[in-house]
C-alpha cells in the first residue's frame, strides 16, 4: 500500500467485497483499502480467514470490518446491510464477488448442483445489488464523495461469454449475471449508480487450484492465455479499483476482461 492519502482515489467511501476473505476477493478488498475506502469483508465461513484480511489492510493503515453473511440468504443479506449502515451510515461501492463452483458432466448433474451454484453465483449477486442499489437511493448523491450515487461490481468470468463443458451450472451463472449487470446498469442509471462487471480468466486462487496442480495442468492452461501467465489477485483489485472510482465516471454497463487474453480465442491463432 503505497498510495499516498492525497492521491487515495476511494477516500471517504464504504466499500463491500463479497466473499472477501480470500483470493480475488481479498485482493480487491486490499486493492480498495489501500485506496482509502473503508472495507467491509463479507464471508461465508472461515472467520478466522477473514480476520487475517482484516488485520493486513489495518497493518497497512487501512480500515476494515469483517461481517458473516451467506449471499443467497435473503435475511442475512438484508442483516449485512442494516449492519453497514448501523456502523457506517452508508455505502457508496459493492463488489459482488462471491462465487463457487460445483463441478459434474452435463449427464450426472443433480438439480442440487445446479441450484446451488445459481443460488450463490446468481442469486446472491441479485440480493446483495438490490440491497446496494436501494441503500443508494435512499441516501442520495454526495457528489463531494465520487460523482456517481453508488457503484456495483459484479464479479463475473471469462465464462459469461466462452462456453465451458463439465461446468454447465458456473457457466450459465456467468451469463446470466451479464444480464443482471446489463439490464441493472440501464435501469439504474437514471439514478447515478454504475454497474459493471469483471471478466477474470485464470487467476491463481482456491478455486481453480486443481485446474494448476502439476506443471503439466499448468502448462495446458497456460496454451489458454496468449500474454503468457496466470493472473494474481492483484491484477483484479487494480481494474475493480477503477470501476469504483471517478475516473471510470463515464463507464456503465459494461465487463472489462481481465484476462490475459484468454477472450482472444487463441486456439485460433495457427489454427483459422
Ligand atoms: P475463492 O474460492 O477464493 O473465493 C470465493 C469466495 O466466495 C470465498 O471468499 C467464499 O467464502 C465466498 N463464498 C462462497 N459461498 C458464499 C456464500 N454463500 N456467501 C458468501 N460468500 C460465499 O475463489 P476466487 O477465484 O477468488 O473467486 C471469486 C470470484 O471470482 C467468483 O465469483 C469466481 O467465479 C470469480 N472468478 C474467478 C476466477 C479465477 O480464475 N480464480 C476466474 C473467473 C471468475
Amino acid at each position: 500500500m503505497t498510495t499516498s492519502a492525497a492521491s487515495q482515489r476511494l477516500q471517504k467511501q464504504v466499500a463491500l467485497v463479497t466473499g472477501g476473505s480470500s483470493g480475488i476477493g481479498a485482493g480487491v478488498a486490499k486493492a480498495m483499502a489501500a485506496e482509502g475506502a473503508t472495507v467491509i469483508v463479507n464471508y461465508a465461513h472461515s472467520a478466522d480467514e477473514a480476520e487475517e484480511v482484516r488485520q493486513e489492510i489495518e497493518k497497512a493503515g487501512g480500515k476494515a470490518i469483517t461481517i458473516k453473511a451467506d449471499v443467497s440468504k435473503e435475511d442475512e443479506v438484508l442483516a449485512m446491510f442494516d449492519q453497514i449502515r448501523k456502523e457506517f451510515g452508508t455505502l457508496h461501492i459493492l463488489v459482488n464477488n462471491s462465487g463457487i463452483q460445483v463441478d459434474s458432466p452435463f449427464l450426472d448433474m443433480t438439480l442440487e448442483q445446479w441450484q446451488k451454484v445459481i443460488d450463490v453465483n446468481l442469486t446472491g449477486q441479485f440480493l446483495c445489488a438490490r440491497e446496494a442499489a436501494r441503500e443508494f437511493v435512499r441516501r442520495g448523491p454526495q457528489p463531494e464523495i465520487s460523482k456517481a450515487t453508488g457503484k456495483i461490481i459484479c464479479m463475473s468470468s471469462v465464462h459469461e461469454v466462452i462456453p465451458w463443458a463439465g461446468h454447465v451450472n458456473y457457466a450459465t451463472s456467468k451469463g446470466g449475471i451479464m444480464q443482471l449487470m446489463k439490464s441493472t446498469a440501464q435501469e439504474l442509471a437514471p439514478h447515478k449508480i454504475r454497474v459493471n462487471s469483471i471478466g477474470p480468466g485464470a487467476i491463481a486462487t482456491p478455486i481453480n487450484l486443481e485446474a494448476r496442480d502439476t506443471p503439466e495442468e499448468e502448462k495446458s492452461l497456460l496454451t489458454l492465455i496468449p500474454y503468457g501467465r496466470i493472473g494474481e489477485p492483484a491484477d483484479i483489485g487494480s481494474v475493480a479499483v477503477w470501476l469504483a472510482s471517478d475516473e471510470s465516471d463515464y463507464v456503465t454497463g459494461i465487463t472489462l476482461f481481465a484476462d490475459g487474453g484468454m477472450t482472444l480465442y487463441p486456439g485460433f491463432a495457427d489454427n483459422g
